[in-house]
């Protein structure tokens, strides 16, 4: 199989993780056959740096006639200061926003060998690990809403809306469906039915998309509830599905519940199969270039390309494969380091995973 790939490689430690994922990439093309073809393009600061904003139109293009992008991470505090339509995050919203990539998946998986590092008690994690996925809408609801500022005879006034369409609910919702229905078939909706008229919306919608779905066992969580669930026990959960403000505070959460901000990927998705992969971590620039930086989150990133947007999902098992052979071994990174294992940095983490495939 032939496949195109942009490449941005990013600010910070994105250039160290994305060398490894491709290396990656290369083992498995290698091995299997294929060929991947790599474009690689600027966003972020080092568009900023080099063509003074953080997204070109040519980048852009590049991606739309891509079949996936793969994503190592903008910003860092040399563009920190700039104003906020010229910092490197600006790039990142516009370019999922002309992807047109609307749905943002975040698998929170926390391995055996790493539980250790989850910060809660094991009697609610159990020491098996976790695995679930929050799905969050992208392109909708407060953040893309009207808003405005003033101020009258009472002082300033501001105000953000929670804005949504049937279509806009209906397409988010399948996916989270679409991806239970590869899974264990349970789904669960987040919102905020009993006080927003969009979340009222929301639940009408997902019960009529549910019909389509009978084999999916679906339950609706008001999304405190939903917090409050993920600290309590967060292994009930298996797809999650919320919008975007809902999505940005649980995908977070349930990142930091699996205690190792190094070794999540993400996918973003819109209504074809190209996507875009990144792990969810930023530029970490106290660690950039240093070969301190753990790659697993982005070679994960490229795992979740070759099952999503290629269809590879054996060459994808075997990525994951060799990323729990390598932490069984007892290898770690600086960020995942336990007493008794053994230190490597980014470029032998990376090499240990390719030799395993
Ligand atoms: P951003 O605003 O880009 O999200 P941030 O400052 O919020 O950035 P990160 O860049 O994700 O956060 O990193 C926070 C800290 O976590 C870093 O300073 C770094 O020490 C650590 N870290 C993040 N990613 C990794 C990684 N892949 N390997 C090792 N350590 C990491
Ligand atoms: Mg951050």
């Amino acid at each position: 199989m032939e496949k195109k790939i942009a490449v941005i490689k990013g600010d910070g430690i994105g250039p160290d993780v994305v060398e490894q994922a491709m290396a990656v990439l290369d083992r498995v093309s290698e091995k299997h056959g294929h060929k991947f073809v790599y474009t690689e393009v600027l966003a972020g600061g080092a568009s900023l740096d080099k063509y003074g904003v953080p997204l070109t139109d040519e980048t852009v293009k590049v991606c739309k006639a891509s079949d996936a992008v793969l994503l190592g991470a903008m910003g860092g505090p040399k563009w920190d200061t700039l104003p906020g339509n010229l910092r490197p995050e600006a790039g990142l919203l516009s370019i999922r926003n002309q992807l047109g990539l609307f749905a943002n998946l975040r698998p929170a998986v926390m391995y055996q060998e790493l539980s250790g590092a989850c910060p809660l008690k094991e009697s609610v994690t159990g020491s098996e690990g976790l695995d679930f996925v929050v799905v969050r809408e992208l392109t909708g609801g407060a953040y893309f809403g009207k808003r405005d500022t003033g101020s009258d005879e009472n002082g300033m006034w501001a105000y953000d809306t929670m804005f949504y369409t049937e279509n806009e609910i209906r397409r988010i919702v399948r996916v989270g469906f679409e991806l239970a229905m590869k899974r264990d078939k349970r789904l669960t909706s987040v919102d905020k039915a009993n006080v927003l008229d969009s979340s009222r919306l929301w639940r009408k919608v997902t019960l009529e998309v549910a019909k389509d779905y009978p084999e999916v066992r679906l339950n609706h969580l008001y999304v405190d509830n939903c917090a409050m669930q993920l600290v309590i026990n967060p292994r009930q959960f298996d797809v999650i599905v919320t919008e975007n403000l809902f999505g940005d505070i649980i995908s977070d959460e349930s990142s930091m519940i699996t205690g190792s901000i190094g070794m999540l990927p993400s996918a973003s998705m819109g209504s074809t199969s190209f996507g875009m992969y990144e792990p969810i971590h930023g530029s970490a620039p106290d660690i950039a270039g240093q070969d301190k930086a753990n790659p697993i989150a982005t070679i994960l990133s490229v795992a979740m390309m070759l099952k999503l947007s290629f269809g590879l999902d054996d060459e994808a098992a075997e990525i994951e494969a060799a990323v729990k052979k390598v932490l069984e071994e007892g290898y770690r990174t600086g960020d995942i380091m336990s007493e008794g294992k053994t230190l490597v940095g980014t470029n032998e983490m990376g090499r240990l995973i390719r030799d395993r495939i």
